[in-house]
């Protein structure tokens, strides 16, 4: 039986106090807390293992080499990629879609098309704007309604047979909308579109399963799920990771270097240069393992309690308006109060110990959408409780008081 008090032992930062009040930690969707199983990890490794990873015959080397290969099969594992070597790791999220819209360079032409949707973080809309200013791509857009969903029909409209691409993500990190994926990646292929999906906020709540959706590319960050800072992956089907050009190029992506020519490593190595993100890679696969040992069926079960609670709390303050209201959601809030500006409500939840993230949240696009400049962002984990979401609610009454 799932008792979040109990999950709470597992979070050191919990239990510290901000501006003399228990932390309450609502900033979930920006970065996730780290368990002490996870903590472990990093020290184990720098304790025991650090050491450069492919290139030594010397036993710590192979130990971290295999520790790294081992995070690797386990990543794999997680999000049911085919081969291990499908998966390169990244610094996250960011740099995986920057090292396929950098490959795309070269395999696409002037009039081609690109789609996106309205709901996309700055990370998976400027890459693409950048790759169409290199090709002369047009990039096309998924318009969204009142409610935070995609207007799947429009989409329809959009593809032909000059799209080329397609990039959505699985959940919107500003509105908590969960997309129809499934259904962009067959409409995509059956004109014979590739699709991303950004899973960086999906993959705190969601395991996804990129064989049975059949998708081209997947990224994710390990540190919205449990895990470290600077290390992401990036899921590619091996035809189009073969089809791709390197990204950096450097050492350990090449296979032989003369100054005439340079043959590249095999898959992950080619989109693997200089030395990586060791510990990172090694403690994300330590993160994932955390996760399982919860259940992604337990945690959606509970962060949507949490989430249909603080719904209705939150509605019950007269002039909060919450942004995002598909009932496709997952555990994210997105409100403001009426006349208020999102940053004075997010100032005065900061004094009570209450850690939410105010602004754009890196979508601008939404903001235009609604004609705000931003909104206070609540977004919950399965280590949050409703005592806490109570402690919002008073806090939200009291910022409503005190600025109105
Ligand atoms: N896409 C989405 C939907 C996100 O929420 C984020 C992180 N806020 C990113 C991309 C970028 O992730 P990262 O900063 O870890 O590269």
């Amino acid at each position: 039986m799932f008792n979040a008090q109990n999950i709470r032992k597992d979070f050191p930062i919990l239990s510290r106090k901000v501006n003399g009040k228990p932390l309450v930690y609502f900033d979930n969707a920006a970065t996730s807390q780290t368990p002490q199983q996870v903590i472990d990890a990093i020290v184990d490794y720098y304790s025991n293992y650090n050491a450069n990873i492919h290139r030594g015959v010397h036993t710590l080397s192979q130990e971290a080499t295999d520790l790294y290969e081992q995070a690797r099969q386990k990543i794999q594992t997680h999000f049911g990629a085919k081969f291990s070597h499908e998966i390169i790791l990244t610094s996250g999220t960011t740099h995986s879609i920057n090292l396929v819209a950098n490959g795309f360079s070269s395999l696409l032409k002037k009039g081609d098309e690109i789609i996106v949707s309205a709901l996309e973080h700055h990370s998976n809309i400027v890459p693409w704007q950048m790759l169409c200013e290199r090709t002369g791509a047009i990039l096309k857009v998924i318009p969204m309604n009142e409610e935070g969903e995609l207007v799947m029909p429009v989409f329809d409209d959009l593809l032909s047979e000059n799209t080329k691409l397609v990039f959505v993500n699985h959940i919107s990190n500003a509105l908590g909308t969960i997309n129809p994926i499934e259904y962009i990646i067959e409409k995509a292929h059956q004109v014979g579109a590739a699709v991303l999906i950004d899973g960086a906020q999906a993959c705190p709540h969601i395991k996804p399963d990129v064989q049975a959706l059949d998708v081209d590319f997947y990224v994710a960050s390990a540190h919205k799920m449990c895990g470290p800072t600077g290390v992401g992956m990036l899921y590619g089907k091996e035809a189009w990771l073969n089809k791709l050009p390197p990204y950096q190029g450097g050492g350990e992506m090449i296979a032989e270097v003369t100054f005439e020519k340079t043959t590249y490593a095999d898959l992950p190595h080619k989109f693997e240069a200089g030395t990586p993100n060791i510990a990172g890679g090694i403690v994300f696969g330590a993160a994932i393992d955390y996760m399982n040992s919860i259940g992604f069926d337990t945690i959606a079960t509970y962060e949507n309690e949490l989430l249909n609670y603080a719904t209705e709390k939150l509605l019950a303050i007269e002039g909060l308006k919450i942004y995002g209201t598909s009932k496709n959601k997952t555990s994210l809030i997105s409100f403001n109060l009426e006349s208020i500006h999102p940053y004075d409500v997010g100032t005065i939840l900061d004094k009570l110990g209450i850690a939410v993230r105010t602004g754009h949240h890196c979508a601008q696009p939404i903001m235009d959408f609604y004609c705000i400049p931003g909104t206070v962002r609540a977004s919950f984990s399965f280590y949050n409780t409703k005592e806490e979401i109570d402690a919002l609610v008073e806090g939200v009454k009291k910022a409503k008081m005190m600025l109105s």
